[in-house]
C-alpha cells in the first residue's frame, strides 16, 4: 500500500512522476537509459532547457531579465555561493531559523553580516516584522519557508537592494510576485524532484559586481554561460524535476497548486486547533501552508498516538529534534486524503483518550 508520506525532505512526489522517472532509467532515447547517455546529447539537451524554461514560465518571470540554472550541491552549497558572487561589504541577514543561521554562518566567512531581526527570543516560533533594510548593504537574504519551525513570510519586506530568498521548501506552492526577488534558490528534494539539483534563478544584472576572484564552480556567470553544462549536471535530478514541473503545469499552474495547498493547511490547522490534545507551534499568522509544527499536550499519549498514525499508513510524521513534538509536511504532491487521514486519526485519539 502507497504511505501517506508527510516526510519533511526528501518527500512526495506525484505518482505519474515516479513510473515515468522510472521508466526512463530503463529506457529513455532507443534502449539507452537516461543515466547512461551523454549529457550533451540532444536528448538530454532538450530536457535541460525545457526544465530551465518551464521554471520561468511556472513562476511568471519569462522575458524579465531571469535565467534559471540546475546546480549541484544543495540549498546548503548556496548559502555559501550567495555570498561569494553578491557579498562585497556587507549583506542583511533576516534570522528565521535553522536554515537562515545556516545561511548567515557562511556568509560570514567572506565579509560582514548583519542581521536585520531575529526571531531568536522565541525559538523561531514567529516571523519577524516592521524592521529596516539598510539601503547601502549590497543584499537582503530571507527564508520564505522555515520548514523545521513551520512559519512562512506571507509578506517580504520593501527592499532597496537585491533581495535574495532561499525558497527550498516552498517554492512552487503559492502565488507571489516573483519579480521582487532578485535571486532564488532551492534544493530540489522539498517540492520538485529528487535530492542532487538544486534550482537558482536569478536577475542577470545583479551579477559581476563583487571584485573578489570567484571559483568556476561557485561562479553564477559561468554557469549560465554554459547554460547550465558547465560540468556533467545531476541529469537524473534534472529530469525527474522537469517531469514534476510539467505535471504542476497540467494542474493549472501554480495557482492550481496553491488553492489545493490551502485546503490541506486549512484542514490541518482546524484539527490542531479545535483539538484539546495538540498545540500548534507556530504564532498562527505566520504558519506555513508547508510544514504545520504541533506537539501533544499530554506526553503519555505519545505512544498511543505513533502506534495509531503508523497503523494509518502515515510515515514520516516525527518532528525536527529542534523542535520536538510533530511536523506534517503538506508539500505540493501530497493529497488531500492524505490529511483527511491524519487530521481523523487525530480526533480518534481524542475520542479515546
Ligand atoms: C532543506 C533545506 C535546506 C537545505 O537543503 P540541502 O539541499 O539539503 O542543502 C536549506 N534551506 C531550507 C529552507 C530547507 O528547507
Amino acid at each position: 500500500m502507497k504511505k501517506h508520506n508527510f516526510s519533511a525532505g526528501p518527500c512526495v512526489l506525484p505518482q505519474e512522476v515516479l513510473k515515468k522517472a522510472a521508466d526512463a532509467v530503463l529506457d529513455f532515447d532507443n534502449g539507452l537509459s537516461l543515466i547512461e547517455i551523454s549529457h550533451r546529447s540532444k536528448p538530454f539537451v532538450d530536457v535541460m532547457e525545457n526544465a530551465r524554461a518551464l521554471v520561468l514560465e511556472l513562476l511568471g518571470l519569462e522575458g524579465k531579465g531571469y535565467k534559471a540554472l540546475f546546480l549541484q550541491g544543495g540549498a546548503s552549497t548556496q548559502f555559501l555561493m550567495v555570498a561569494l558572487n553578491l557579498l562585497e561589504k556587507r549583506a542583511g541577514y533576516l534570522n528565521t531559523g535553522t536554515w537562515a543561521n545556516k545561511a548567515i554562518k557562511e556568509a560570514k566567512i567572506f565579509d560582514d553580516v548583519y542581521e536585520v531581526a531575529s526571531s531568536k527570543n522565541a525559538n523561531y516560533n514567529y516571523i519577524p516584522k516592521g524592521y529596516e533594510i539598510p539601503s547601502e548593504y549590497d543584499y537582503f537574504h530571507c527564508t520564505s519557508n522555515n520548514t523545521i519551525f513551520g512559519t512562512q513570510m506571507k509578506e517580504f519586506p520593501k527592499c532597496p537592494i537585491p533581495m535574495v530568498c532561499d525558497m527550498s521548501s516552498d517554492i512552487f506552492s503559492r502565488q507571489l510576485d516573483f519579480s521582487k526577488f532578485d535571486l532564488i534558490y532551492a534544493g530540489a528534494q522539498k517540492n520538485m524532484g529528487p535530492a542532487g539539483a538544486t534550482l537558482v534563478v536569478v536577475r542577470e544584472e545583479i551579477l559581476g559586481k563583487v571584485s573578489r576572484h570567484i571559483p568556476s564552480m561557485m561562479d553564477y556567470k559561468i554557469h549560465l554561460n554554459k547554460s547550465s553544462m558547465f560540468n556533467t549536471p545531476p541529469v537524473f535530478a534534472v529530469y525527474t524535476s522537469m517531469l514534476t514541473l510539467e505535471w504542476l503545469k497540467n494542474l493549472g499552474g501554480i495557482p492550481a497548486i496553491e488553492e489545493l495547498n490551502e485546503k490541506k493547511s486549512t484542514l490541518m490547522y482546524s484539527e490542531i486547533d479545535i483539538n484539546p490534545l495538540f498545540k500548534g507551534y507556530a504564532a498562527k499568522e505566520d504558519r506555513s501552508t508547508m510544514n504545520a509544527t504541533f506537539t501533544l499536550e499530554n506526553d503519555d499519549l505519545k505512544e498511543t498516538f505513533d502506534t495509531m498514525w503508523k497503523e494509518a499508513g502515515i510515515n514520516g510524521l516525527n518532528g525536527h529534534r529542534s523542535v520536538g513534538g510533530y511536523r506534517a509536511s503538506m508539500y505540493n504532491a501530497l493529497h488531500l486524503d492524505s490529511v483527511k487521514t491524519l487530521v481523523e486519526v487525530m480526533s480518534e485519539l481524542e475520542r479515546k483518550a
